[in-house]
Parts: C-alpha cells; structure tokens; sequence
C-alpha cells in the first residue's frame, strides 16, 4: 500500500527539481499526476520515464504556463479526461529575481507577483470545483522561507511568497466545508543547479547543509496524503532550522 494509493494529483512547475522530485515520489508512493509546465521536452521526458518504471497510467504532461488562466482550464480538464478525477494540486512552479531596491524595476516586481502569486490564485480558483466534485482534497502552495521573513534584494518574491501564505489560509477557510484542505510549504535553501550558483544565505543553516529536493517531497507526499487530514491553513518548514535561528552579527 502507498500513502497516496488512488490518488490523482496536478503539479504545476513538476518538470525538475522540487517538483520533479516530487511528481516522483508521489508516483512511488501510489498516486498518478499529471506534470504541468513550460519545459515541455523535460517534463515530456518525466512522465515517460514514470511510465516505464510504474506503468502506463502513472503520469501525463501537459503544457502549463502558470499565468495563464486558459492553460490551467485546460490542465484541469486534462487531468479529468485523462486520469478520472483530481484529488491534489501542488502550485510549486516558481521563479525568482532579486535586486537593491532602488534599482529594481517594475517589471521584476510584477513578474514575482505574476507566476508566484497570481499563478497559484489561478490554479486554485480553476481546480476548485474539480477538487470539490472528487469529494475532498489537498492544495499545497510552495511558498518559502522568505513567506516567513524579511530578506534584502528580494522585494518581489518575498511579498508574493507572504502573499501565498495569506493566500492559503483564506482559501482554506473557504474550502474547509467542502473537505479541501490547503496548506503552504515553506522550504529554506534547496540545492538545484540554480541555487548551487547562488551566494550564501546571511544566515547560516542550523543543520549545515542545504536540503535535497526529496527531503521537500516528502513534505509535499504527506500533505497529499490522508496522514494529514487534520491540517489545513498551516505553514509547513522544511528549512533545517534556518528561520528559528536569528544570529546577533547580521
Ligand atoms: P526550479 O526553477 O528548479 O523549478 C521550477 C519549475 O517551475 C521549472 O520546471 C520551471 O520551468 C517551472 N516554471 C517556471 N515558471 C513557470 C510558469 N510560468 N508556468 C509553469 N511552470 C513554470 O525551482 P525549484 O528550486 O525546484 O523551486 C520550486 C518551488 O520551490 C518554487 O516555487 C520556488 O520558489 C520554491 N522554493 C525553492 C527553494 C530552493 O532553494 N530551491 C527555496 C524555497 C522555495
């Protein structure tokens, strides 16, 4: 038995990394998904590899670009088509931008809003009755650590990440009498190829590492599952201890 046997799952952002390590897991872990992204040969690439090791039936890909309303019409409809039903969606697609205040434009600005912020809302508001009508469900919203603190050079996407935290707990009012539970994820420093050529956090990391994709995913397989049926609104931190951890020297 799986953790999440039967259960149909929308990732957004799912072609690499957190979400390809997760679109993974949860395909080990007994569910079906459907990877949604703009990298279509990676995520192409992805589901067939599912395939052959889990089965036909155990991953699709559909073109997604998270800003767009009509696309995620049309992913939800995929997935309903093609695997039956929705059980979860997983807005983990993300981008990031940074630079010193003065000098960062307005179209970074809205660009953090656009794909972190408004690309979750859209999600959420096109899966809704899809969620509804399989009974219940889970919405889980990749924020990050920076959903939880003030950071310098990075104005956009810690405002749409504190968005999505805000976001999450009013949807999750919402949902609740219709048995969907919405949670956020904020996950601290995770090594990617793109986070490996970041400079180090101010802040150092409790646990002396940045964390593994899979160490996300596994949050991602427990919110997903019913082994968290009595969470909904909360802030989930996979971090190794980096916002508890307030040093006197910076
Ligand atoms: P990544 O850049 O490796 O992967 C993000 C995925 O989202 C990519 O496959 C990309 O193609 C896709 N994507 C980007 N824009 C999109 C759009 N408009 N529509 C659809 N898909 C789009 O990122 P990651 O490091 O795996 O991070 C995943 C999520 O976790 C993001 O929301 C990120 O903000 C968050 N996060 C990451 C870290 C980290 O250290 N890696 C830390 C905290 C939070």
């Amino acid at each position: 038995m799986g953790r999440v046997d039967g259960k149909v799952v929308l990732i957004s952002g799912g072609a690499r990394n957190i979400g390809g390590a997760s679109a993974r897991m949860l395909v080990e872990e007994g569910a079906r998904v459907v990877i949604g992204d703009l990298l279509d040969d990676e995520g192409e690439a992805l589901a067939d590899d599912l395939c052959q090791q889990f089965g036909p039936g155990a991953a699709r890909y559909v073109h997604l670009d998270v800003t767009q309303d009509e696309d995620w019409r049309s992913a939800v409809a995929f997935t309903v088509a093609e695997l039956g039903r929705l059980d979860v969606l997983f807005n983990n697609a993300g981008i990031f931008n940074g630079g010193q205040l003065q000098r960062y434009k307005s179209e970074q600005w809205q660009q953090m809003l656009d794909v972190n912020l408004t690309g979750a809302f859209l999600g959420i508001r096109a899966a809704a009755d899809a969620l509804i009508d399989s009974g219940g469900g889970s919405i889980i919203n990749t924020s990050s650590i920076e959903g939880l603190r003030g950071t310098p050079w990075a104005h956009g996407y810690v405002a749409a990440k504190w968005g999505l935290t805000g976001l999450t707990k009013s949807v999750a009012m919402e949902l609740a009498p219709h048995g969907i539970r919405v949670n956020s994820l904020h996950p601290g420093r995770i090594s990617t190829p793109a986070t490996d050529q970041m400079p180090e956090d101010l802040i150092p990391i409790p646990l002396g590492r940045p964390g593994r994709p899979d160490e996300v995913a596994a949050f991602v397989v427990f919110l997903a599952s019913d082994e968290s049926s009595f969470a909904t609104g909360s802030e989930f931190v996979v971090d190794g201890g980096t916002v508890m951890h307030i040093p006197t020297n910076v």
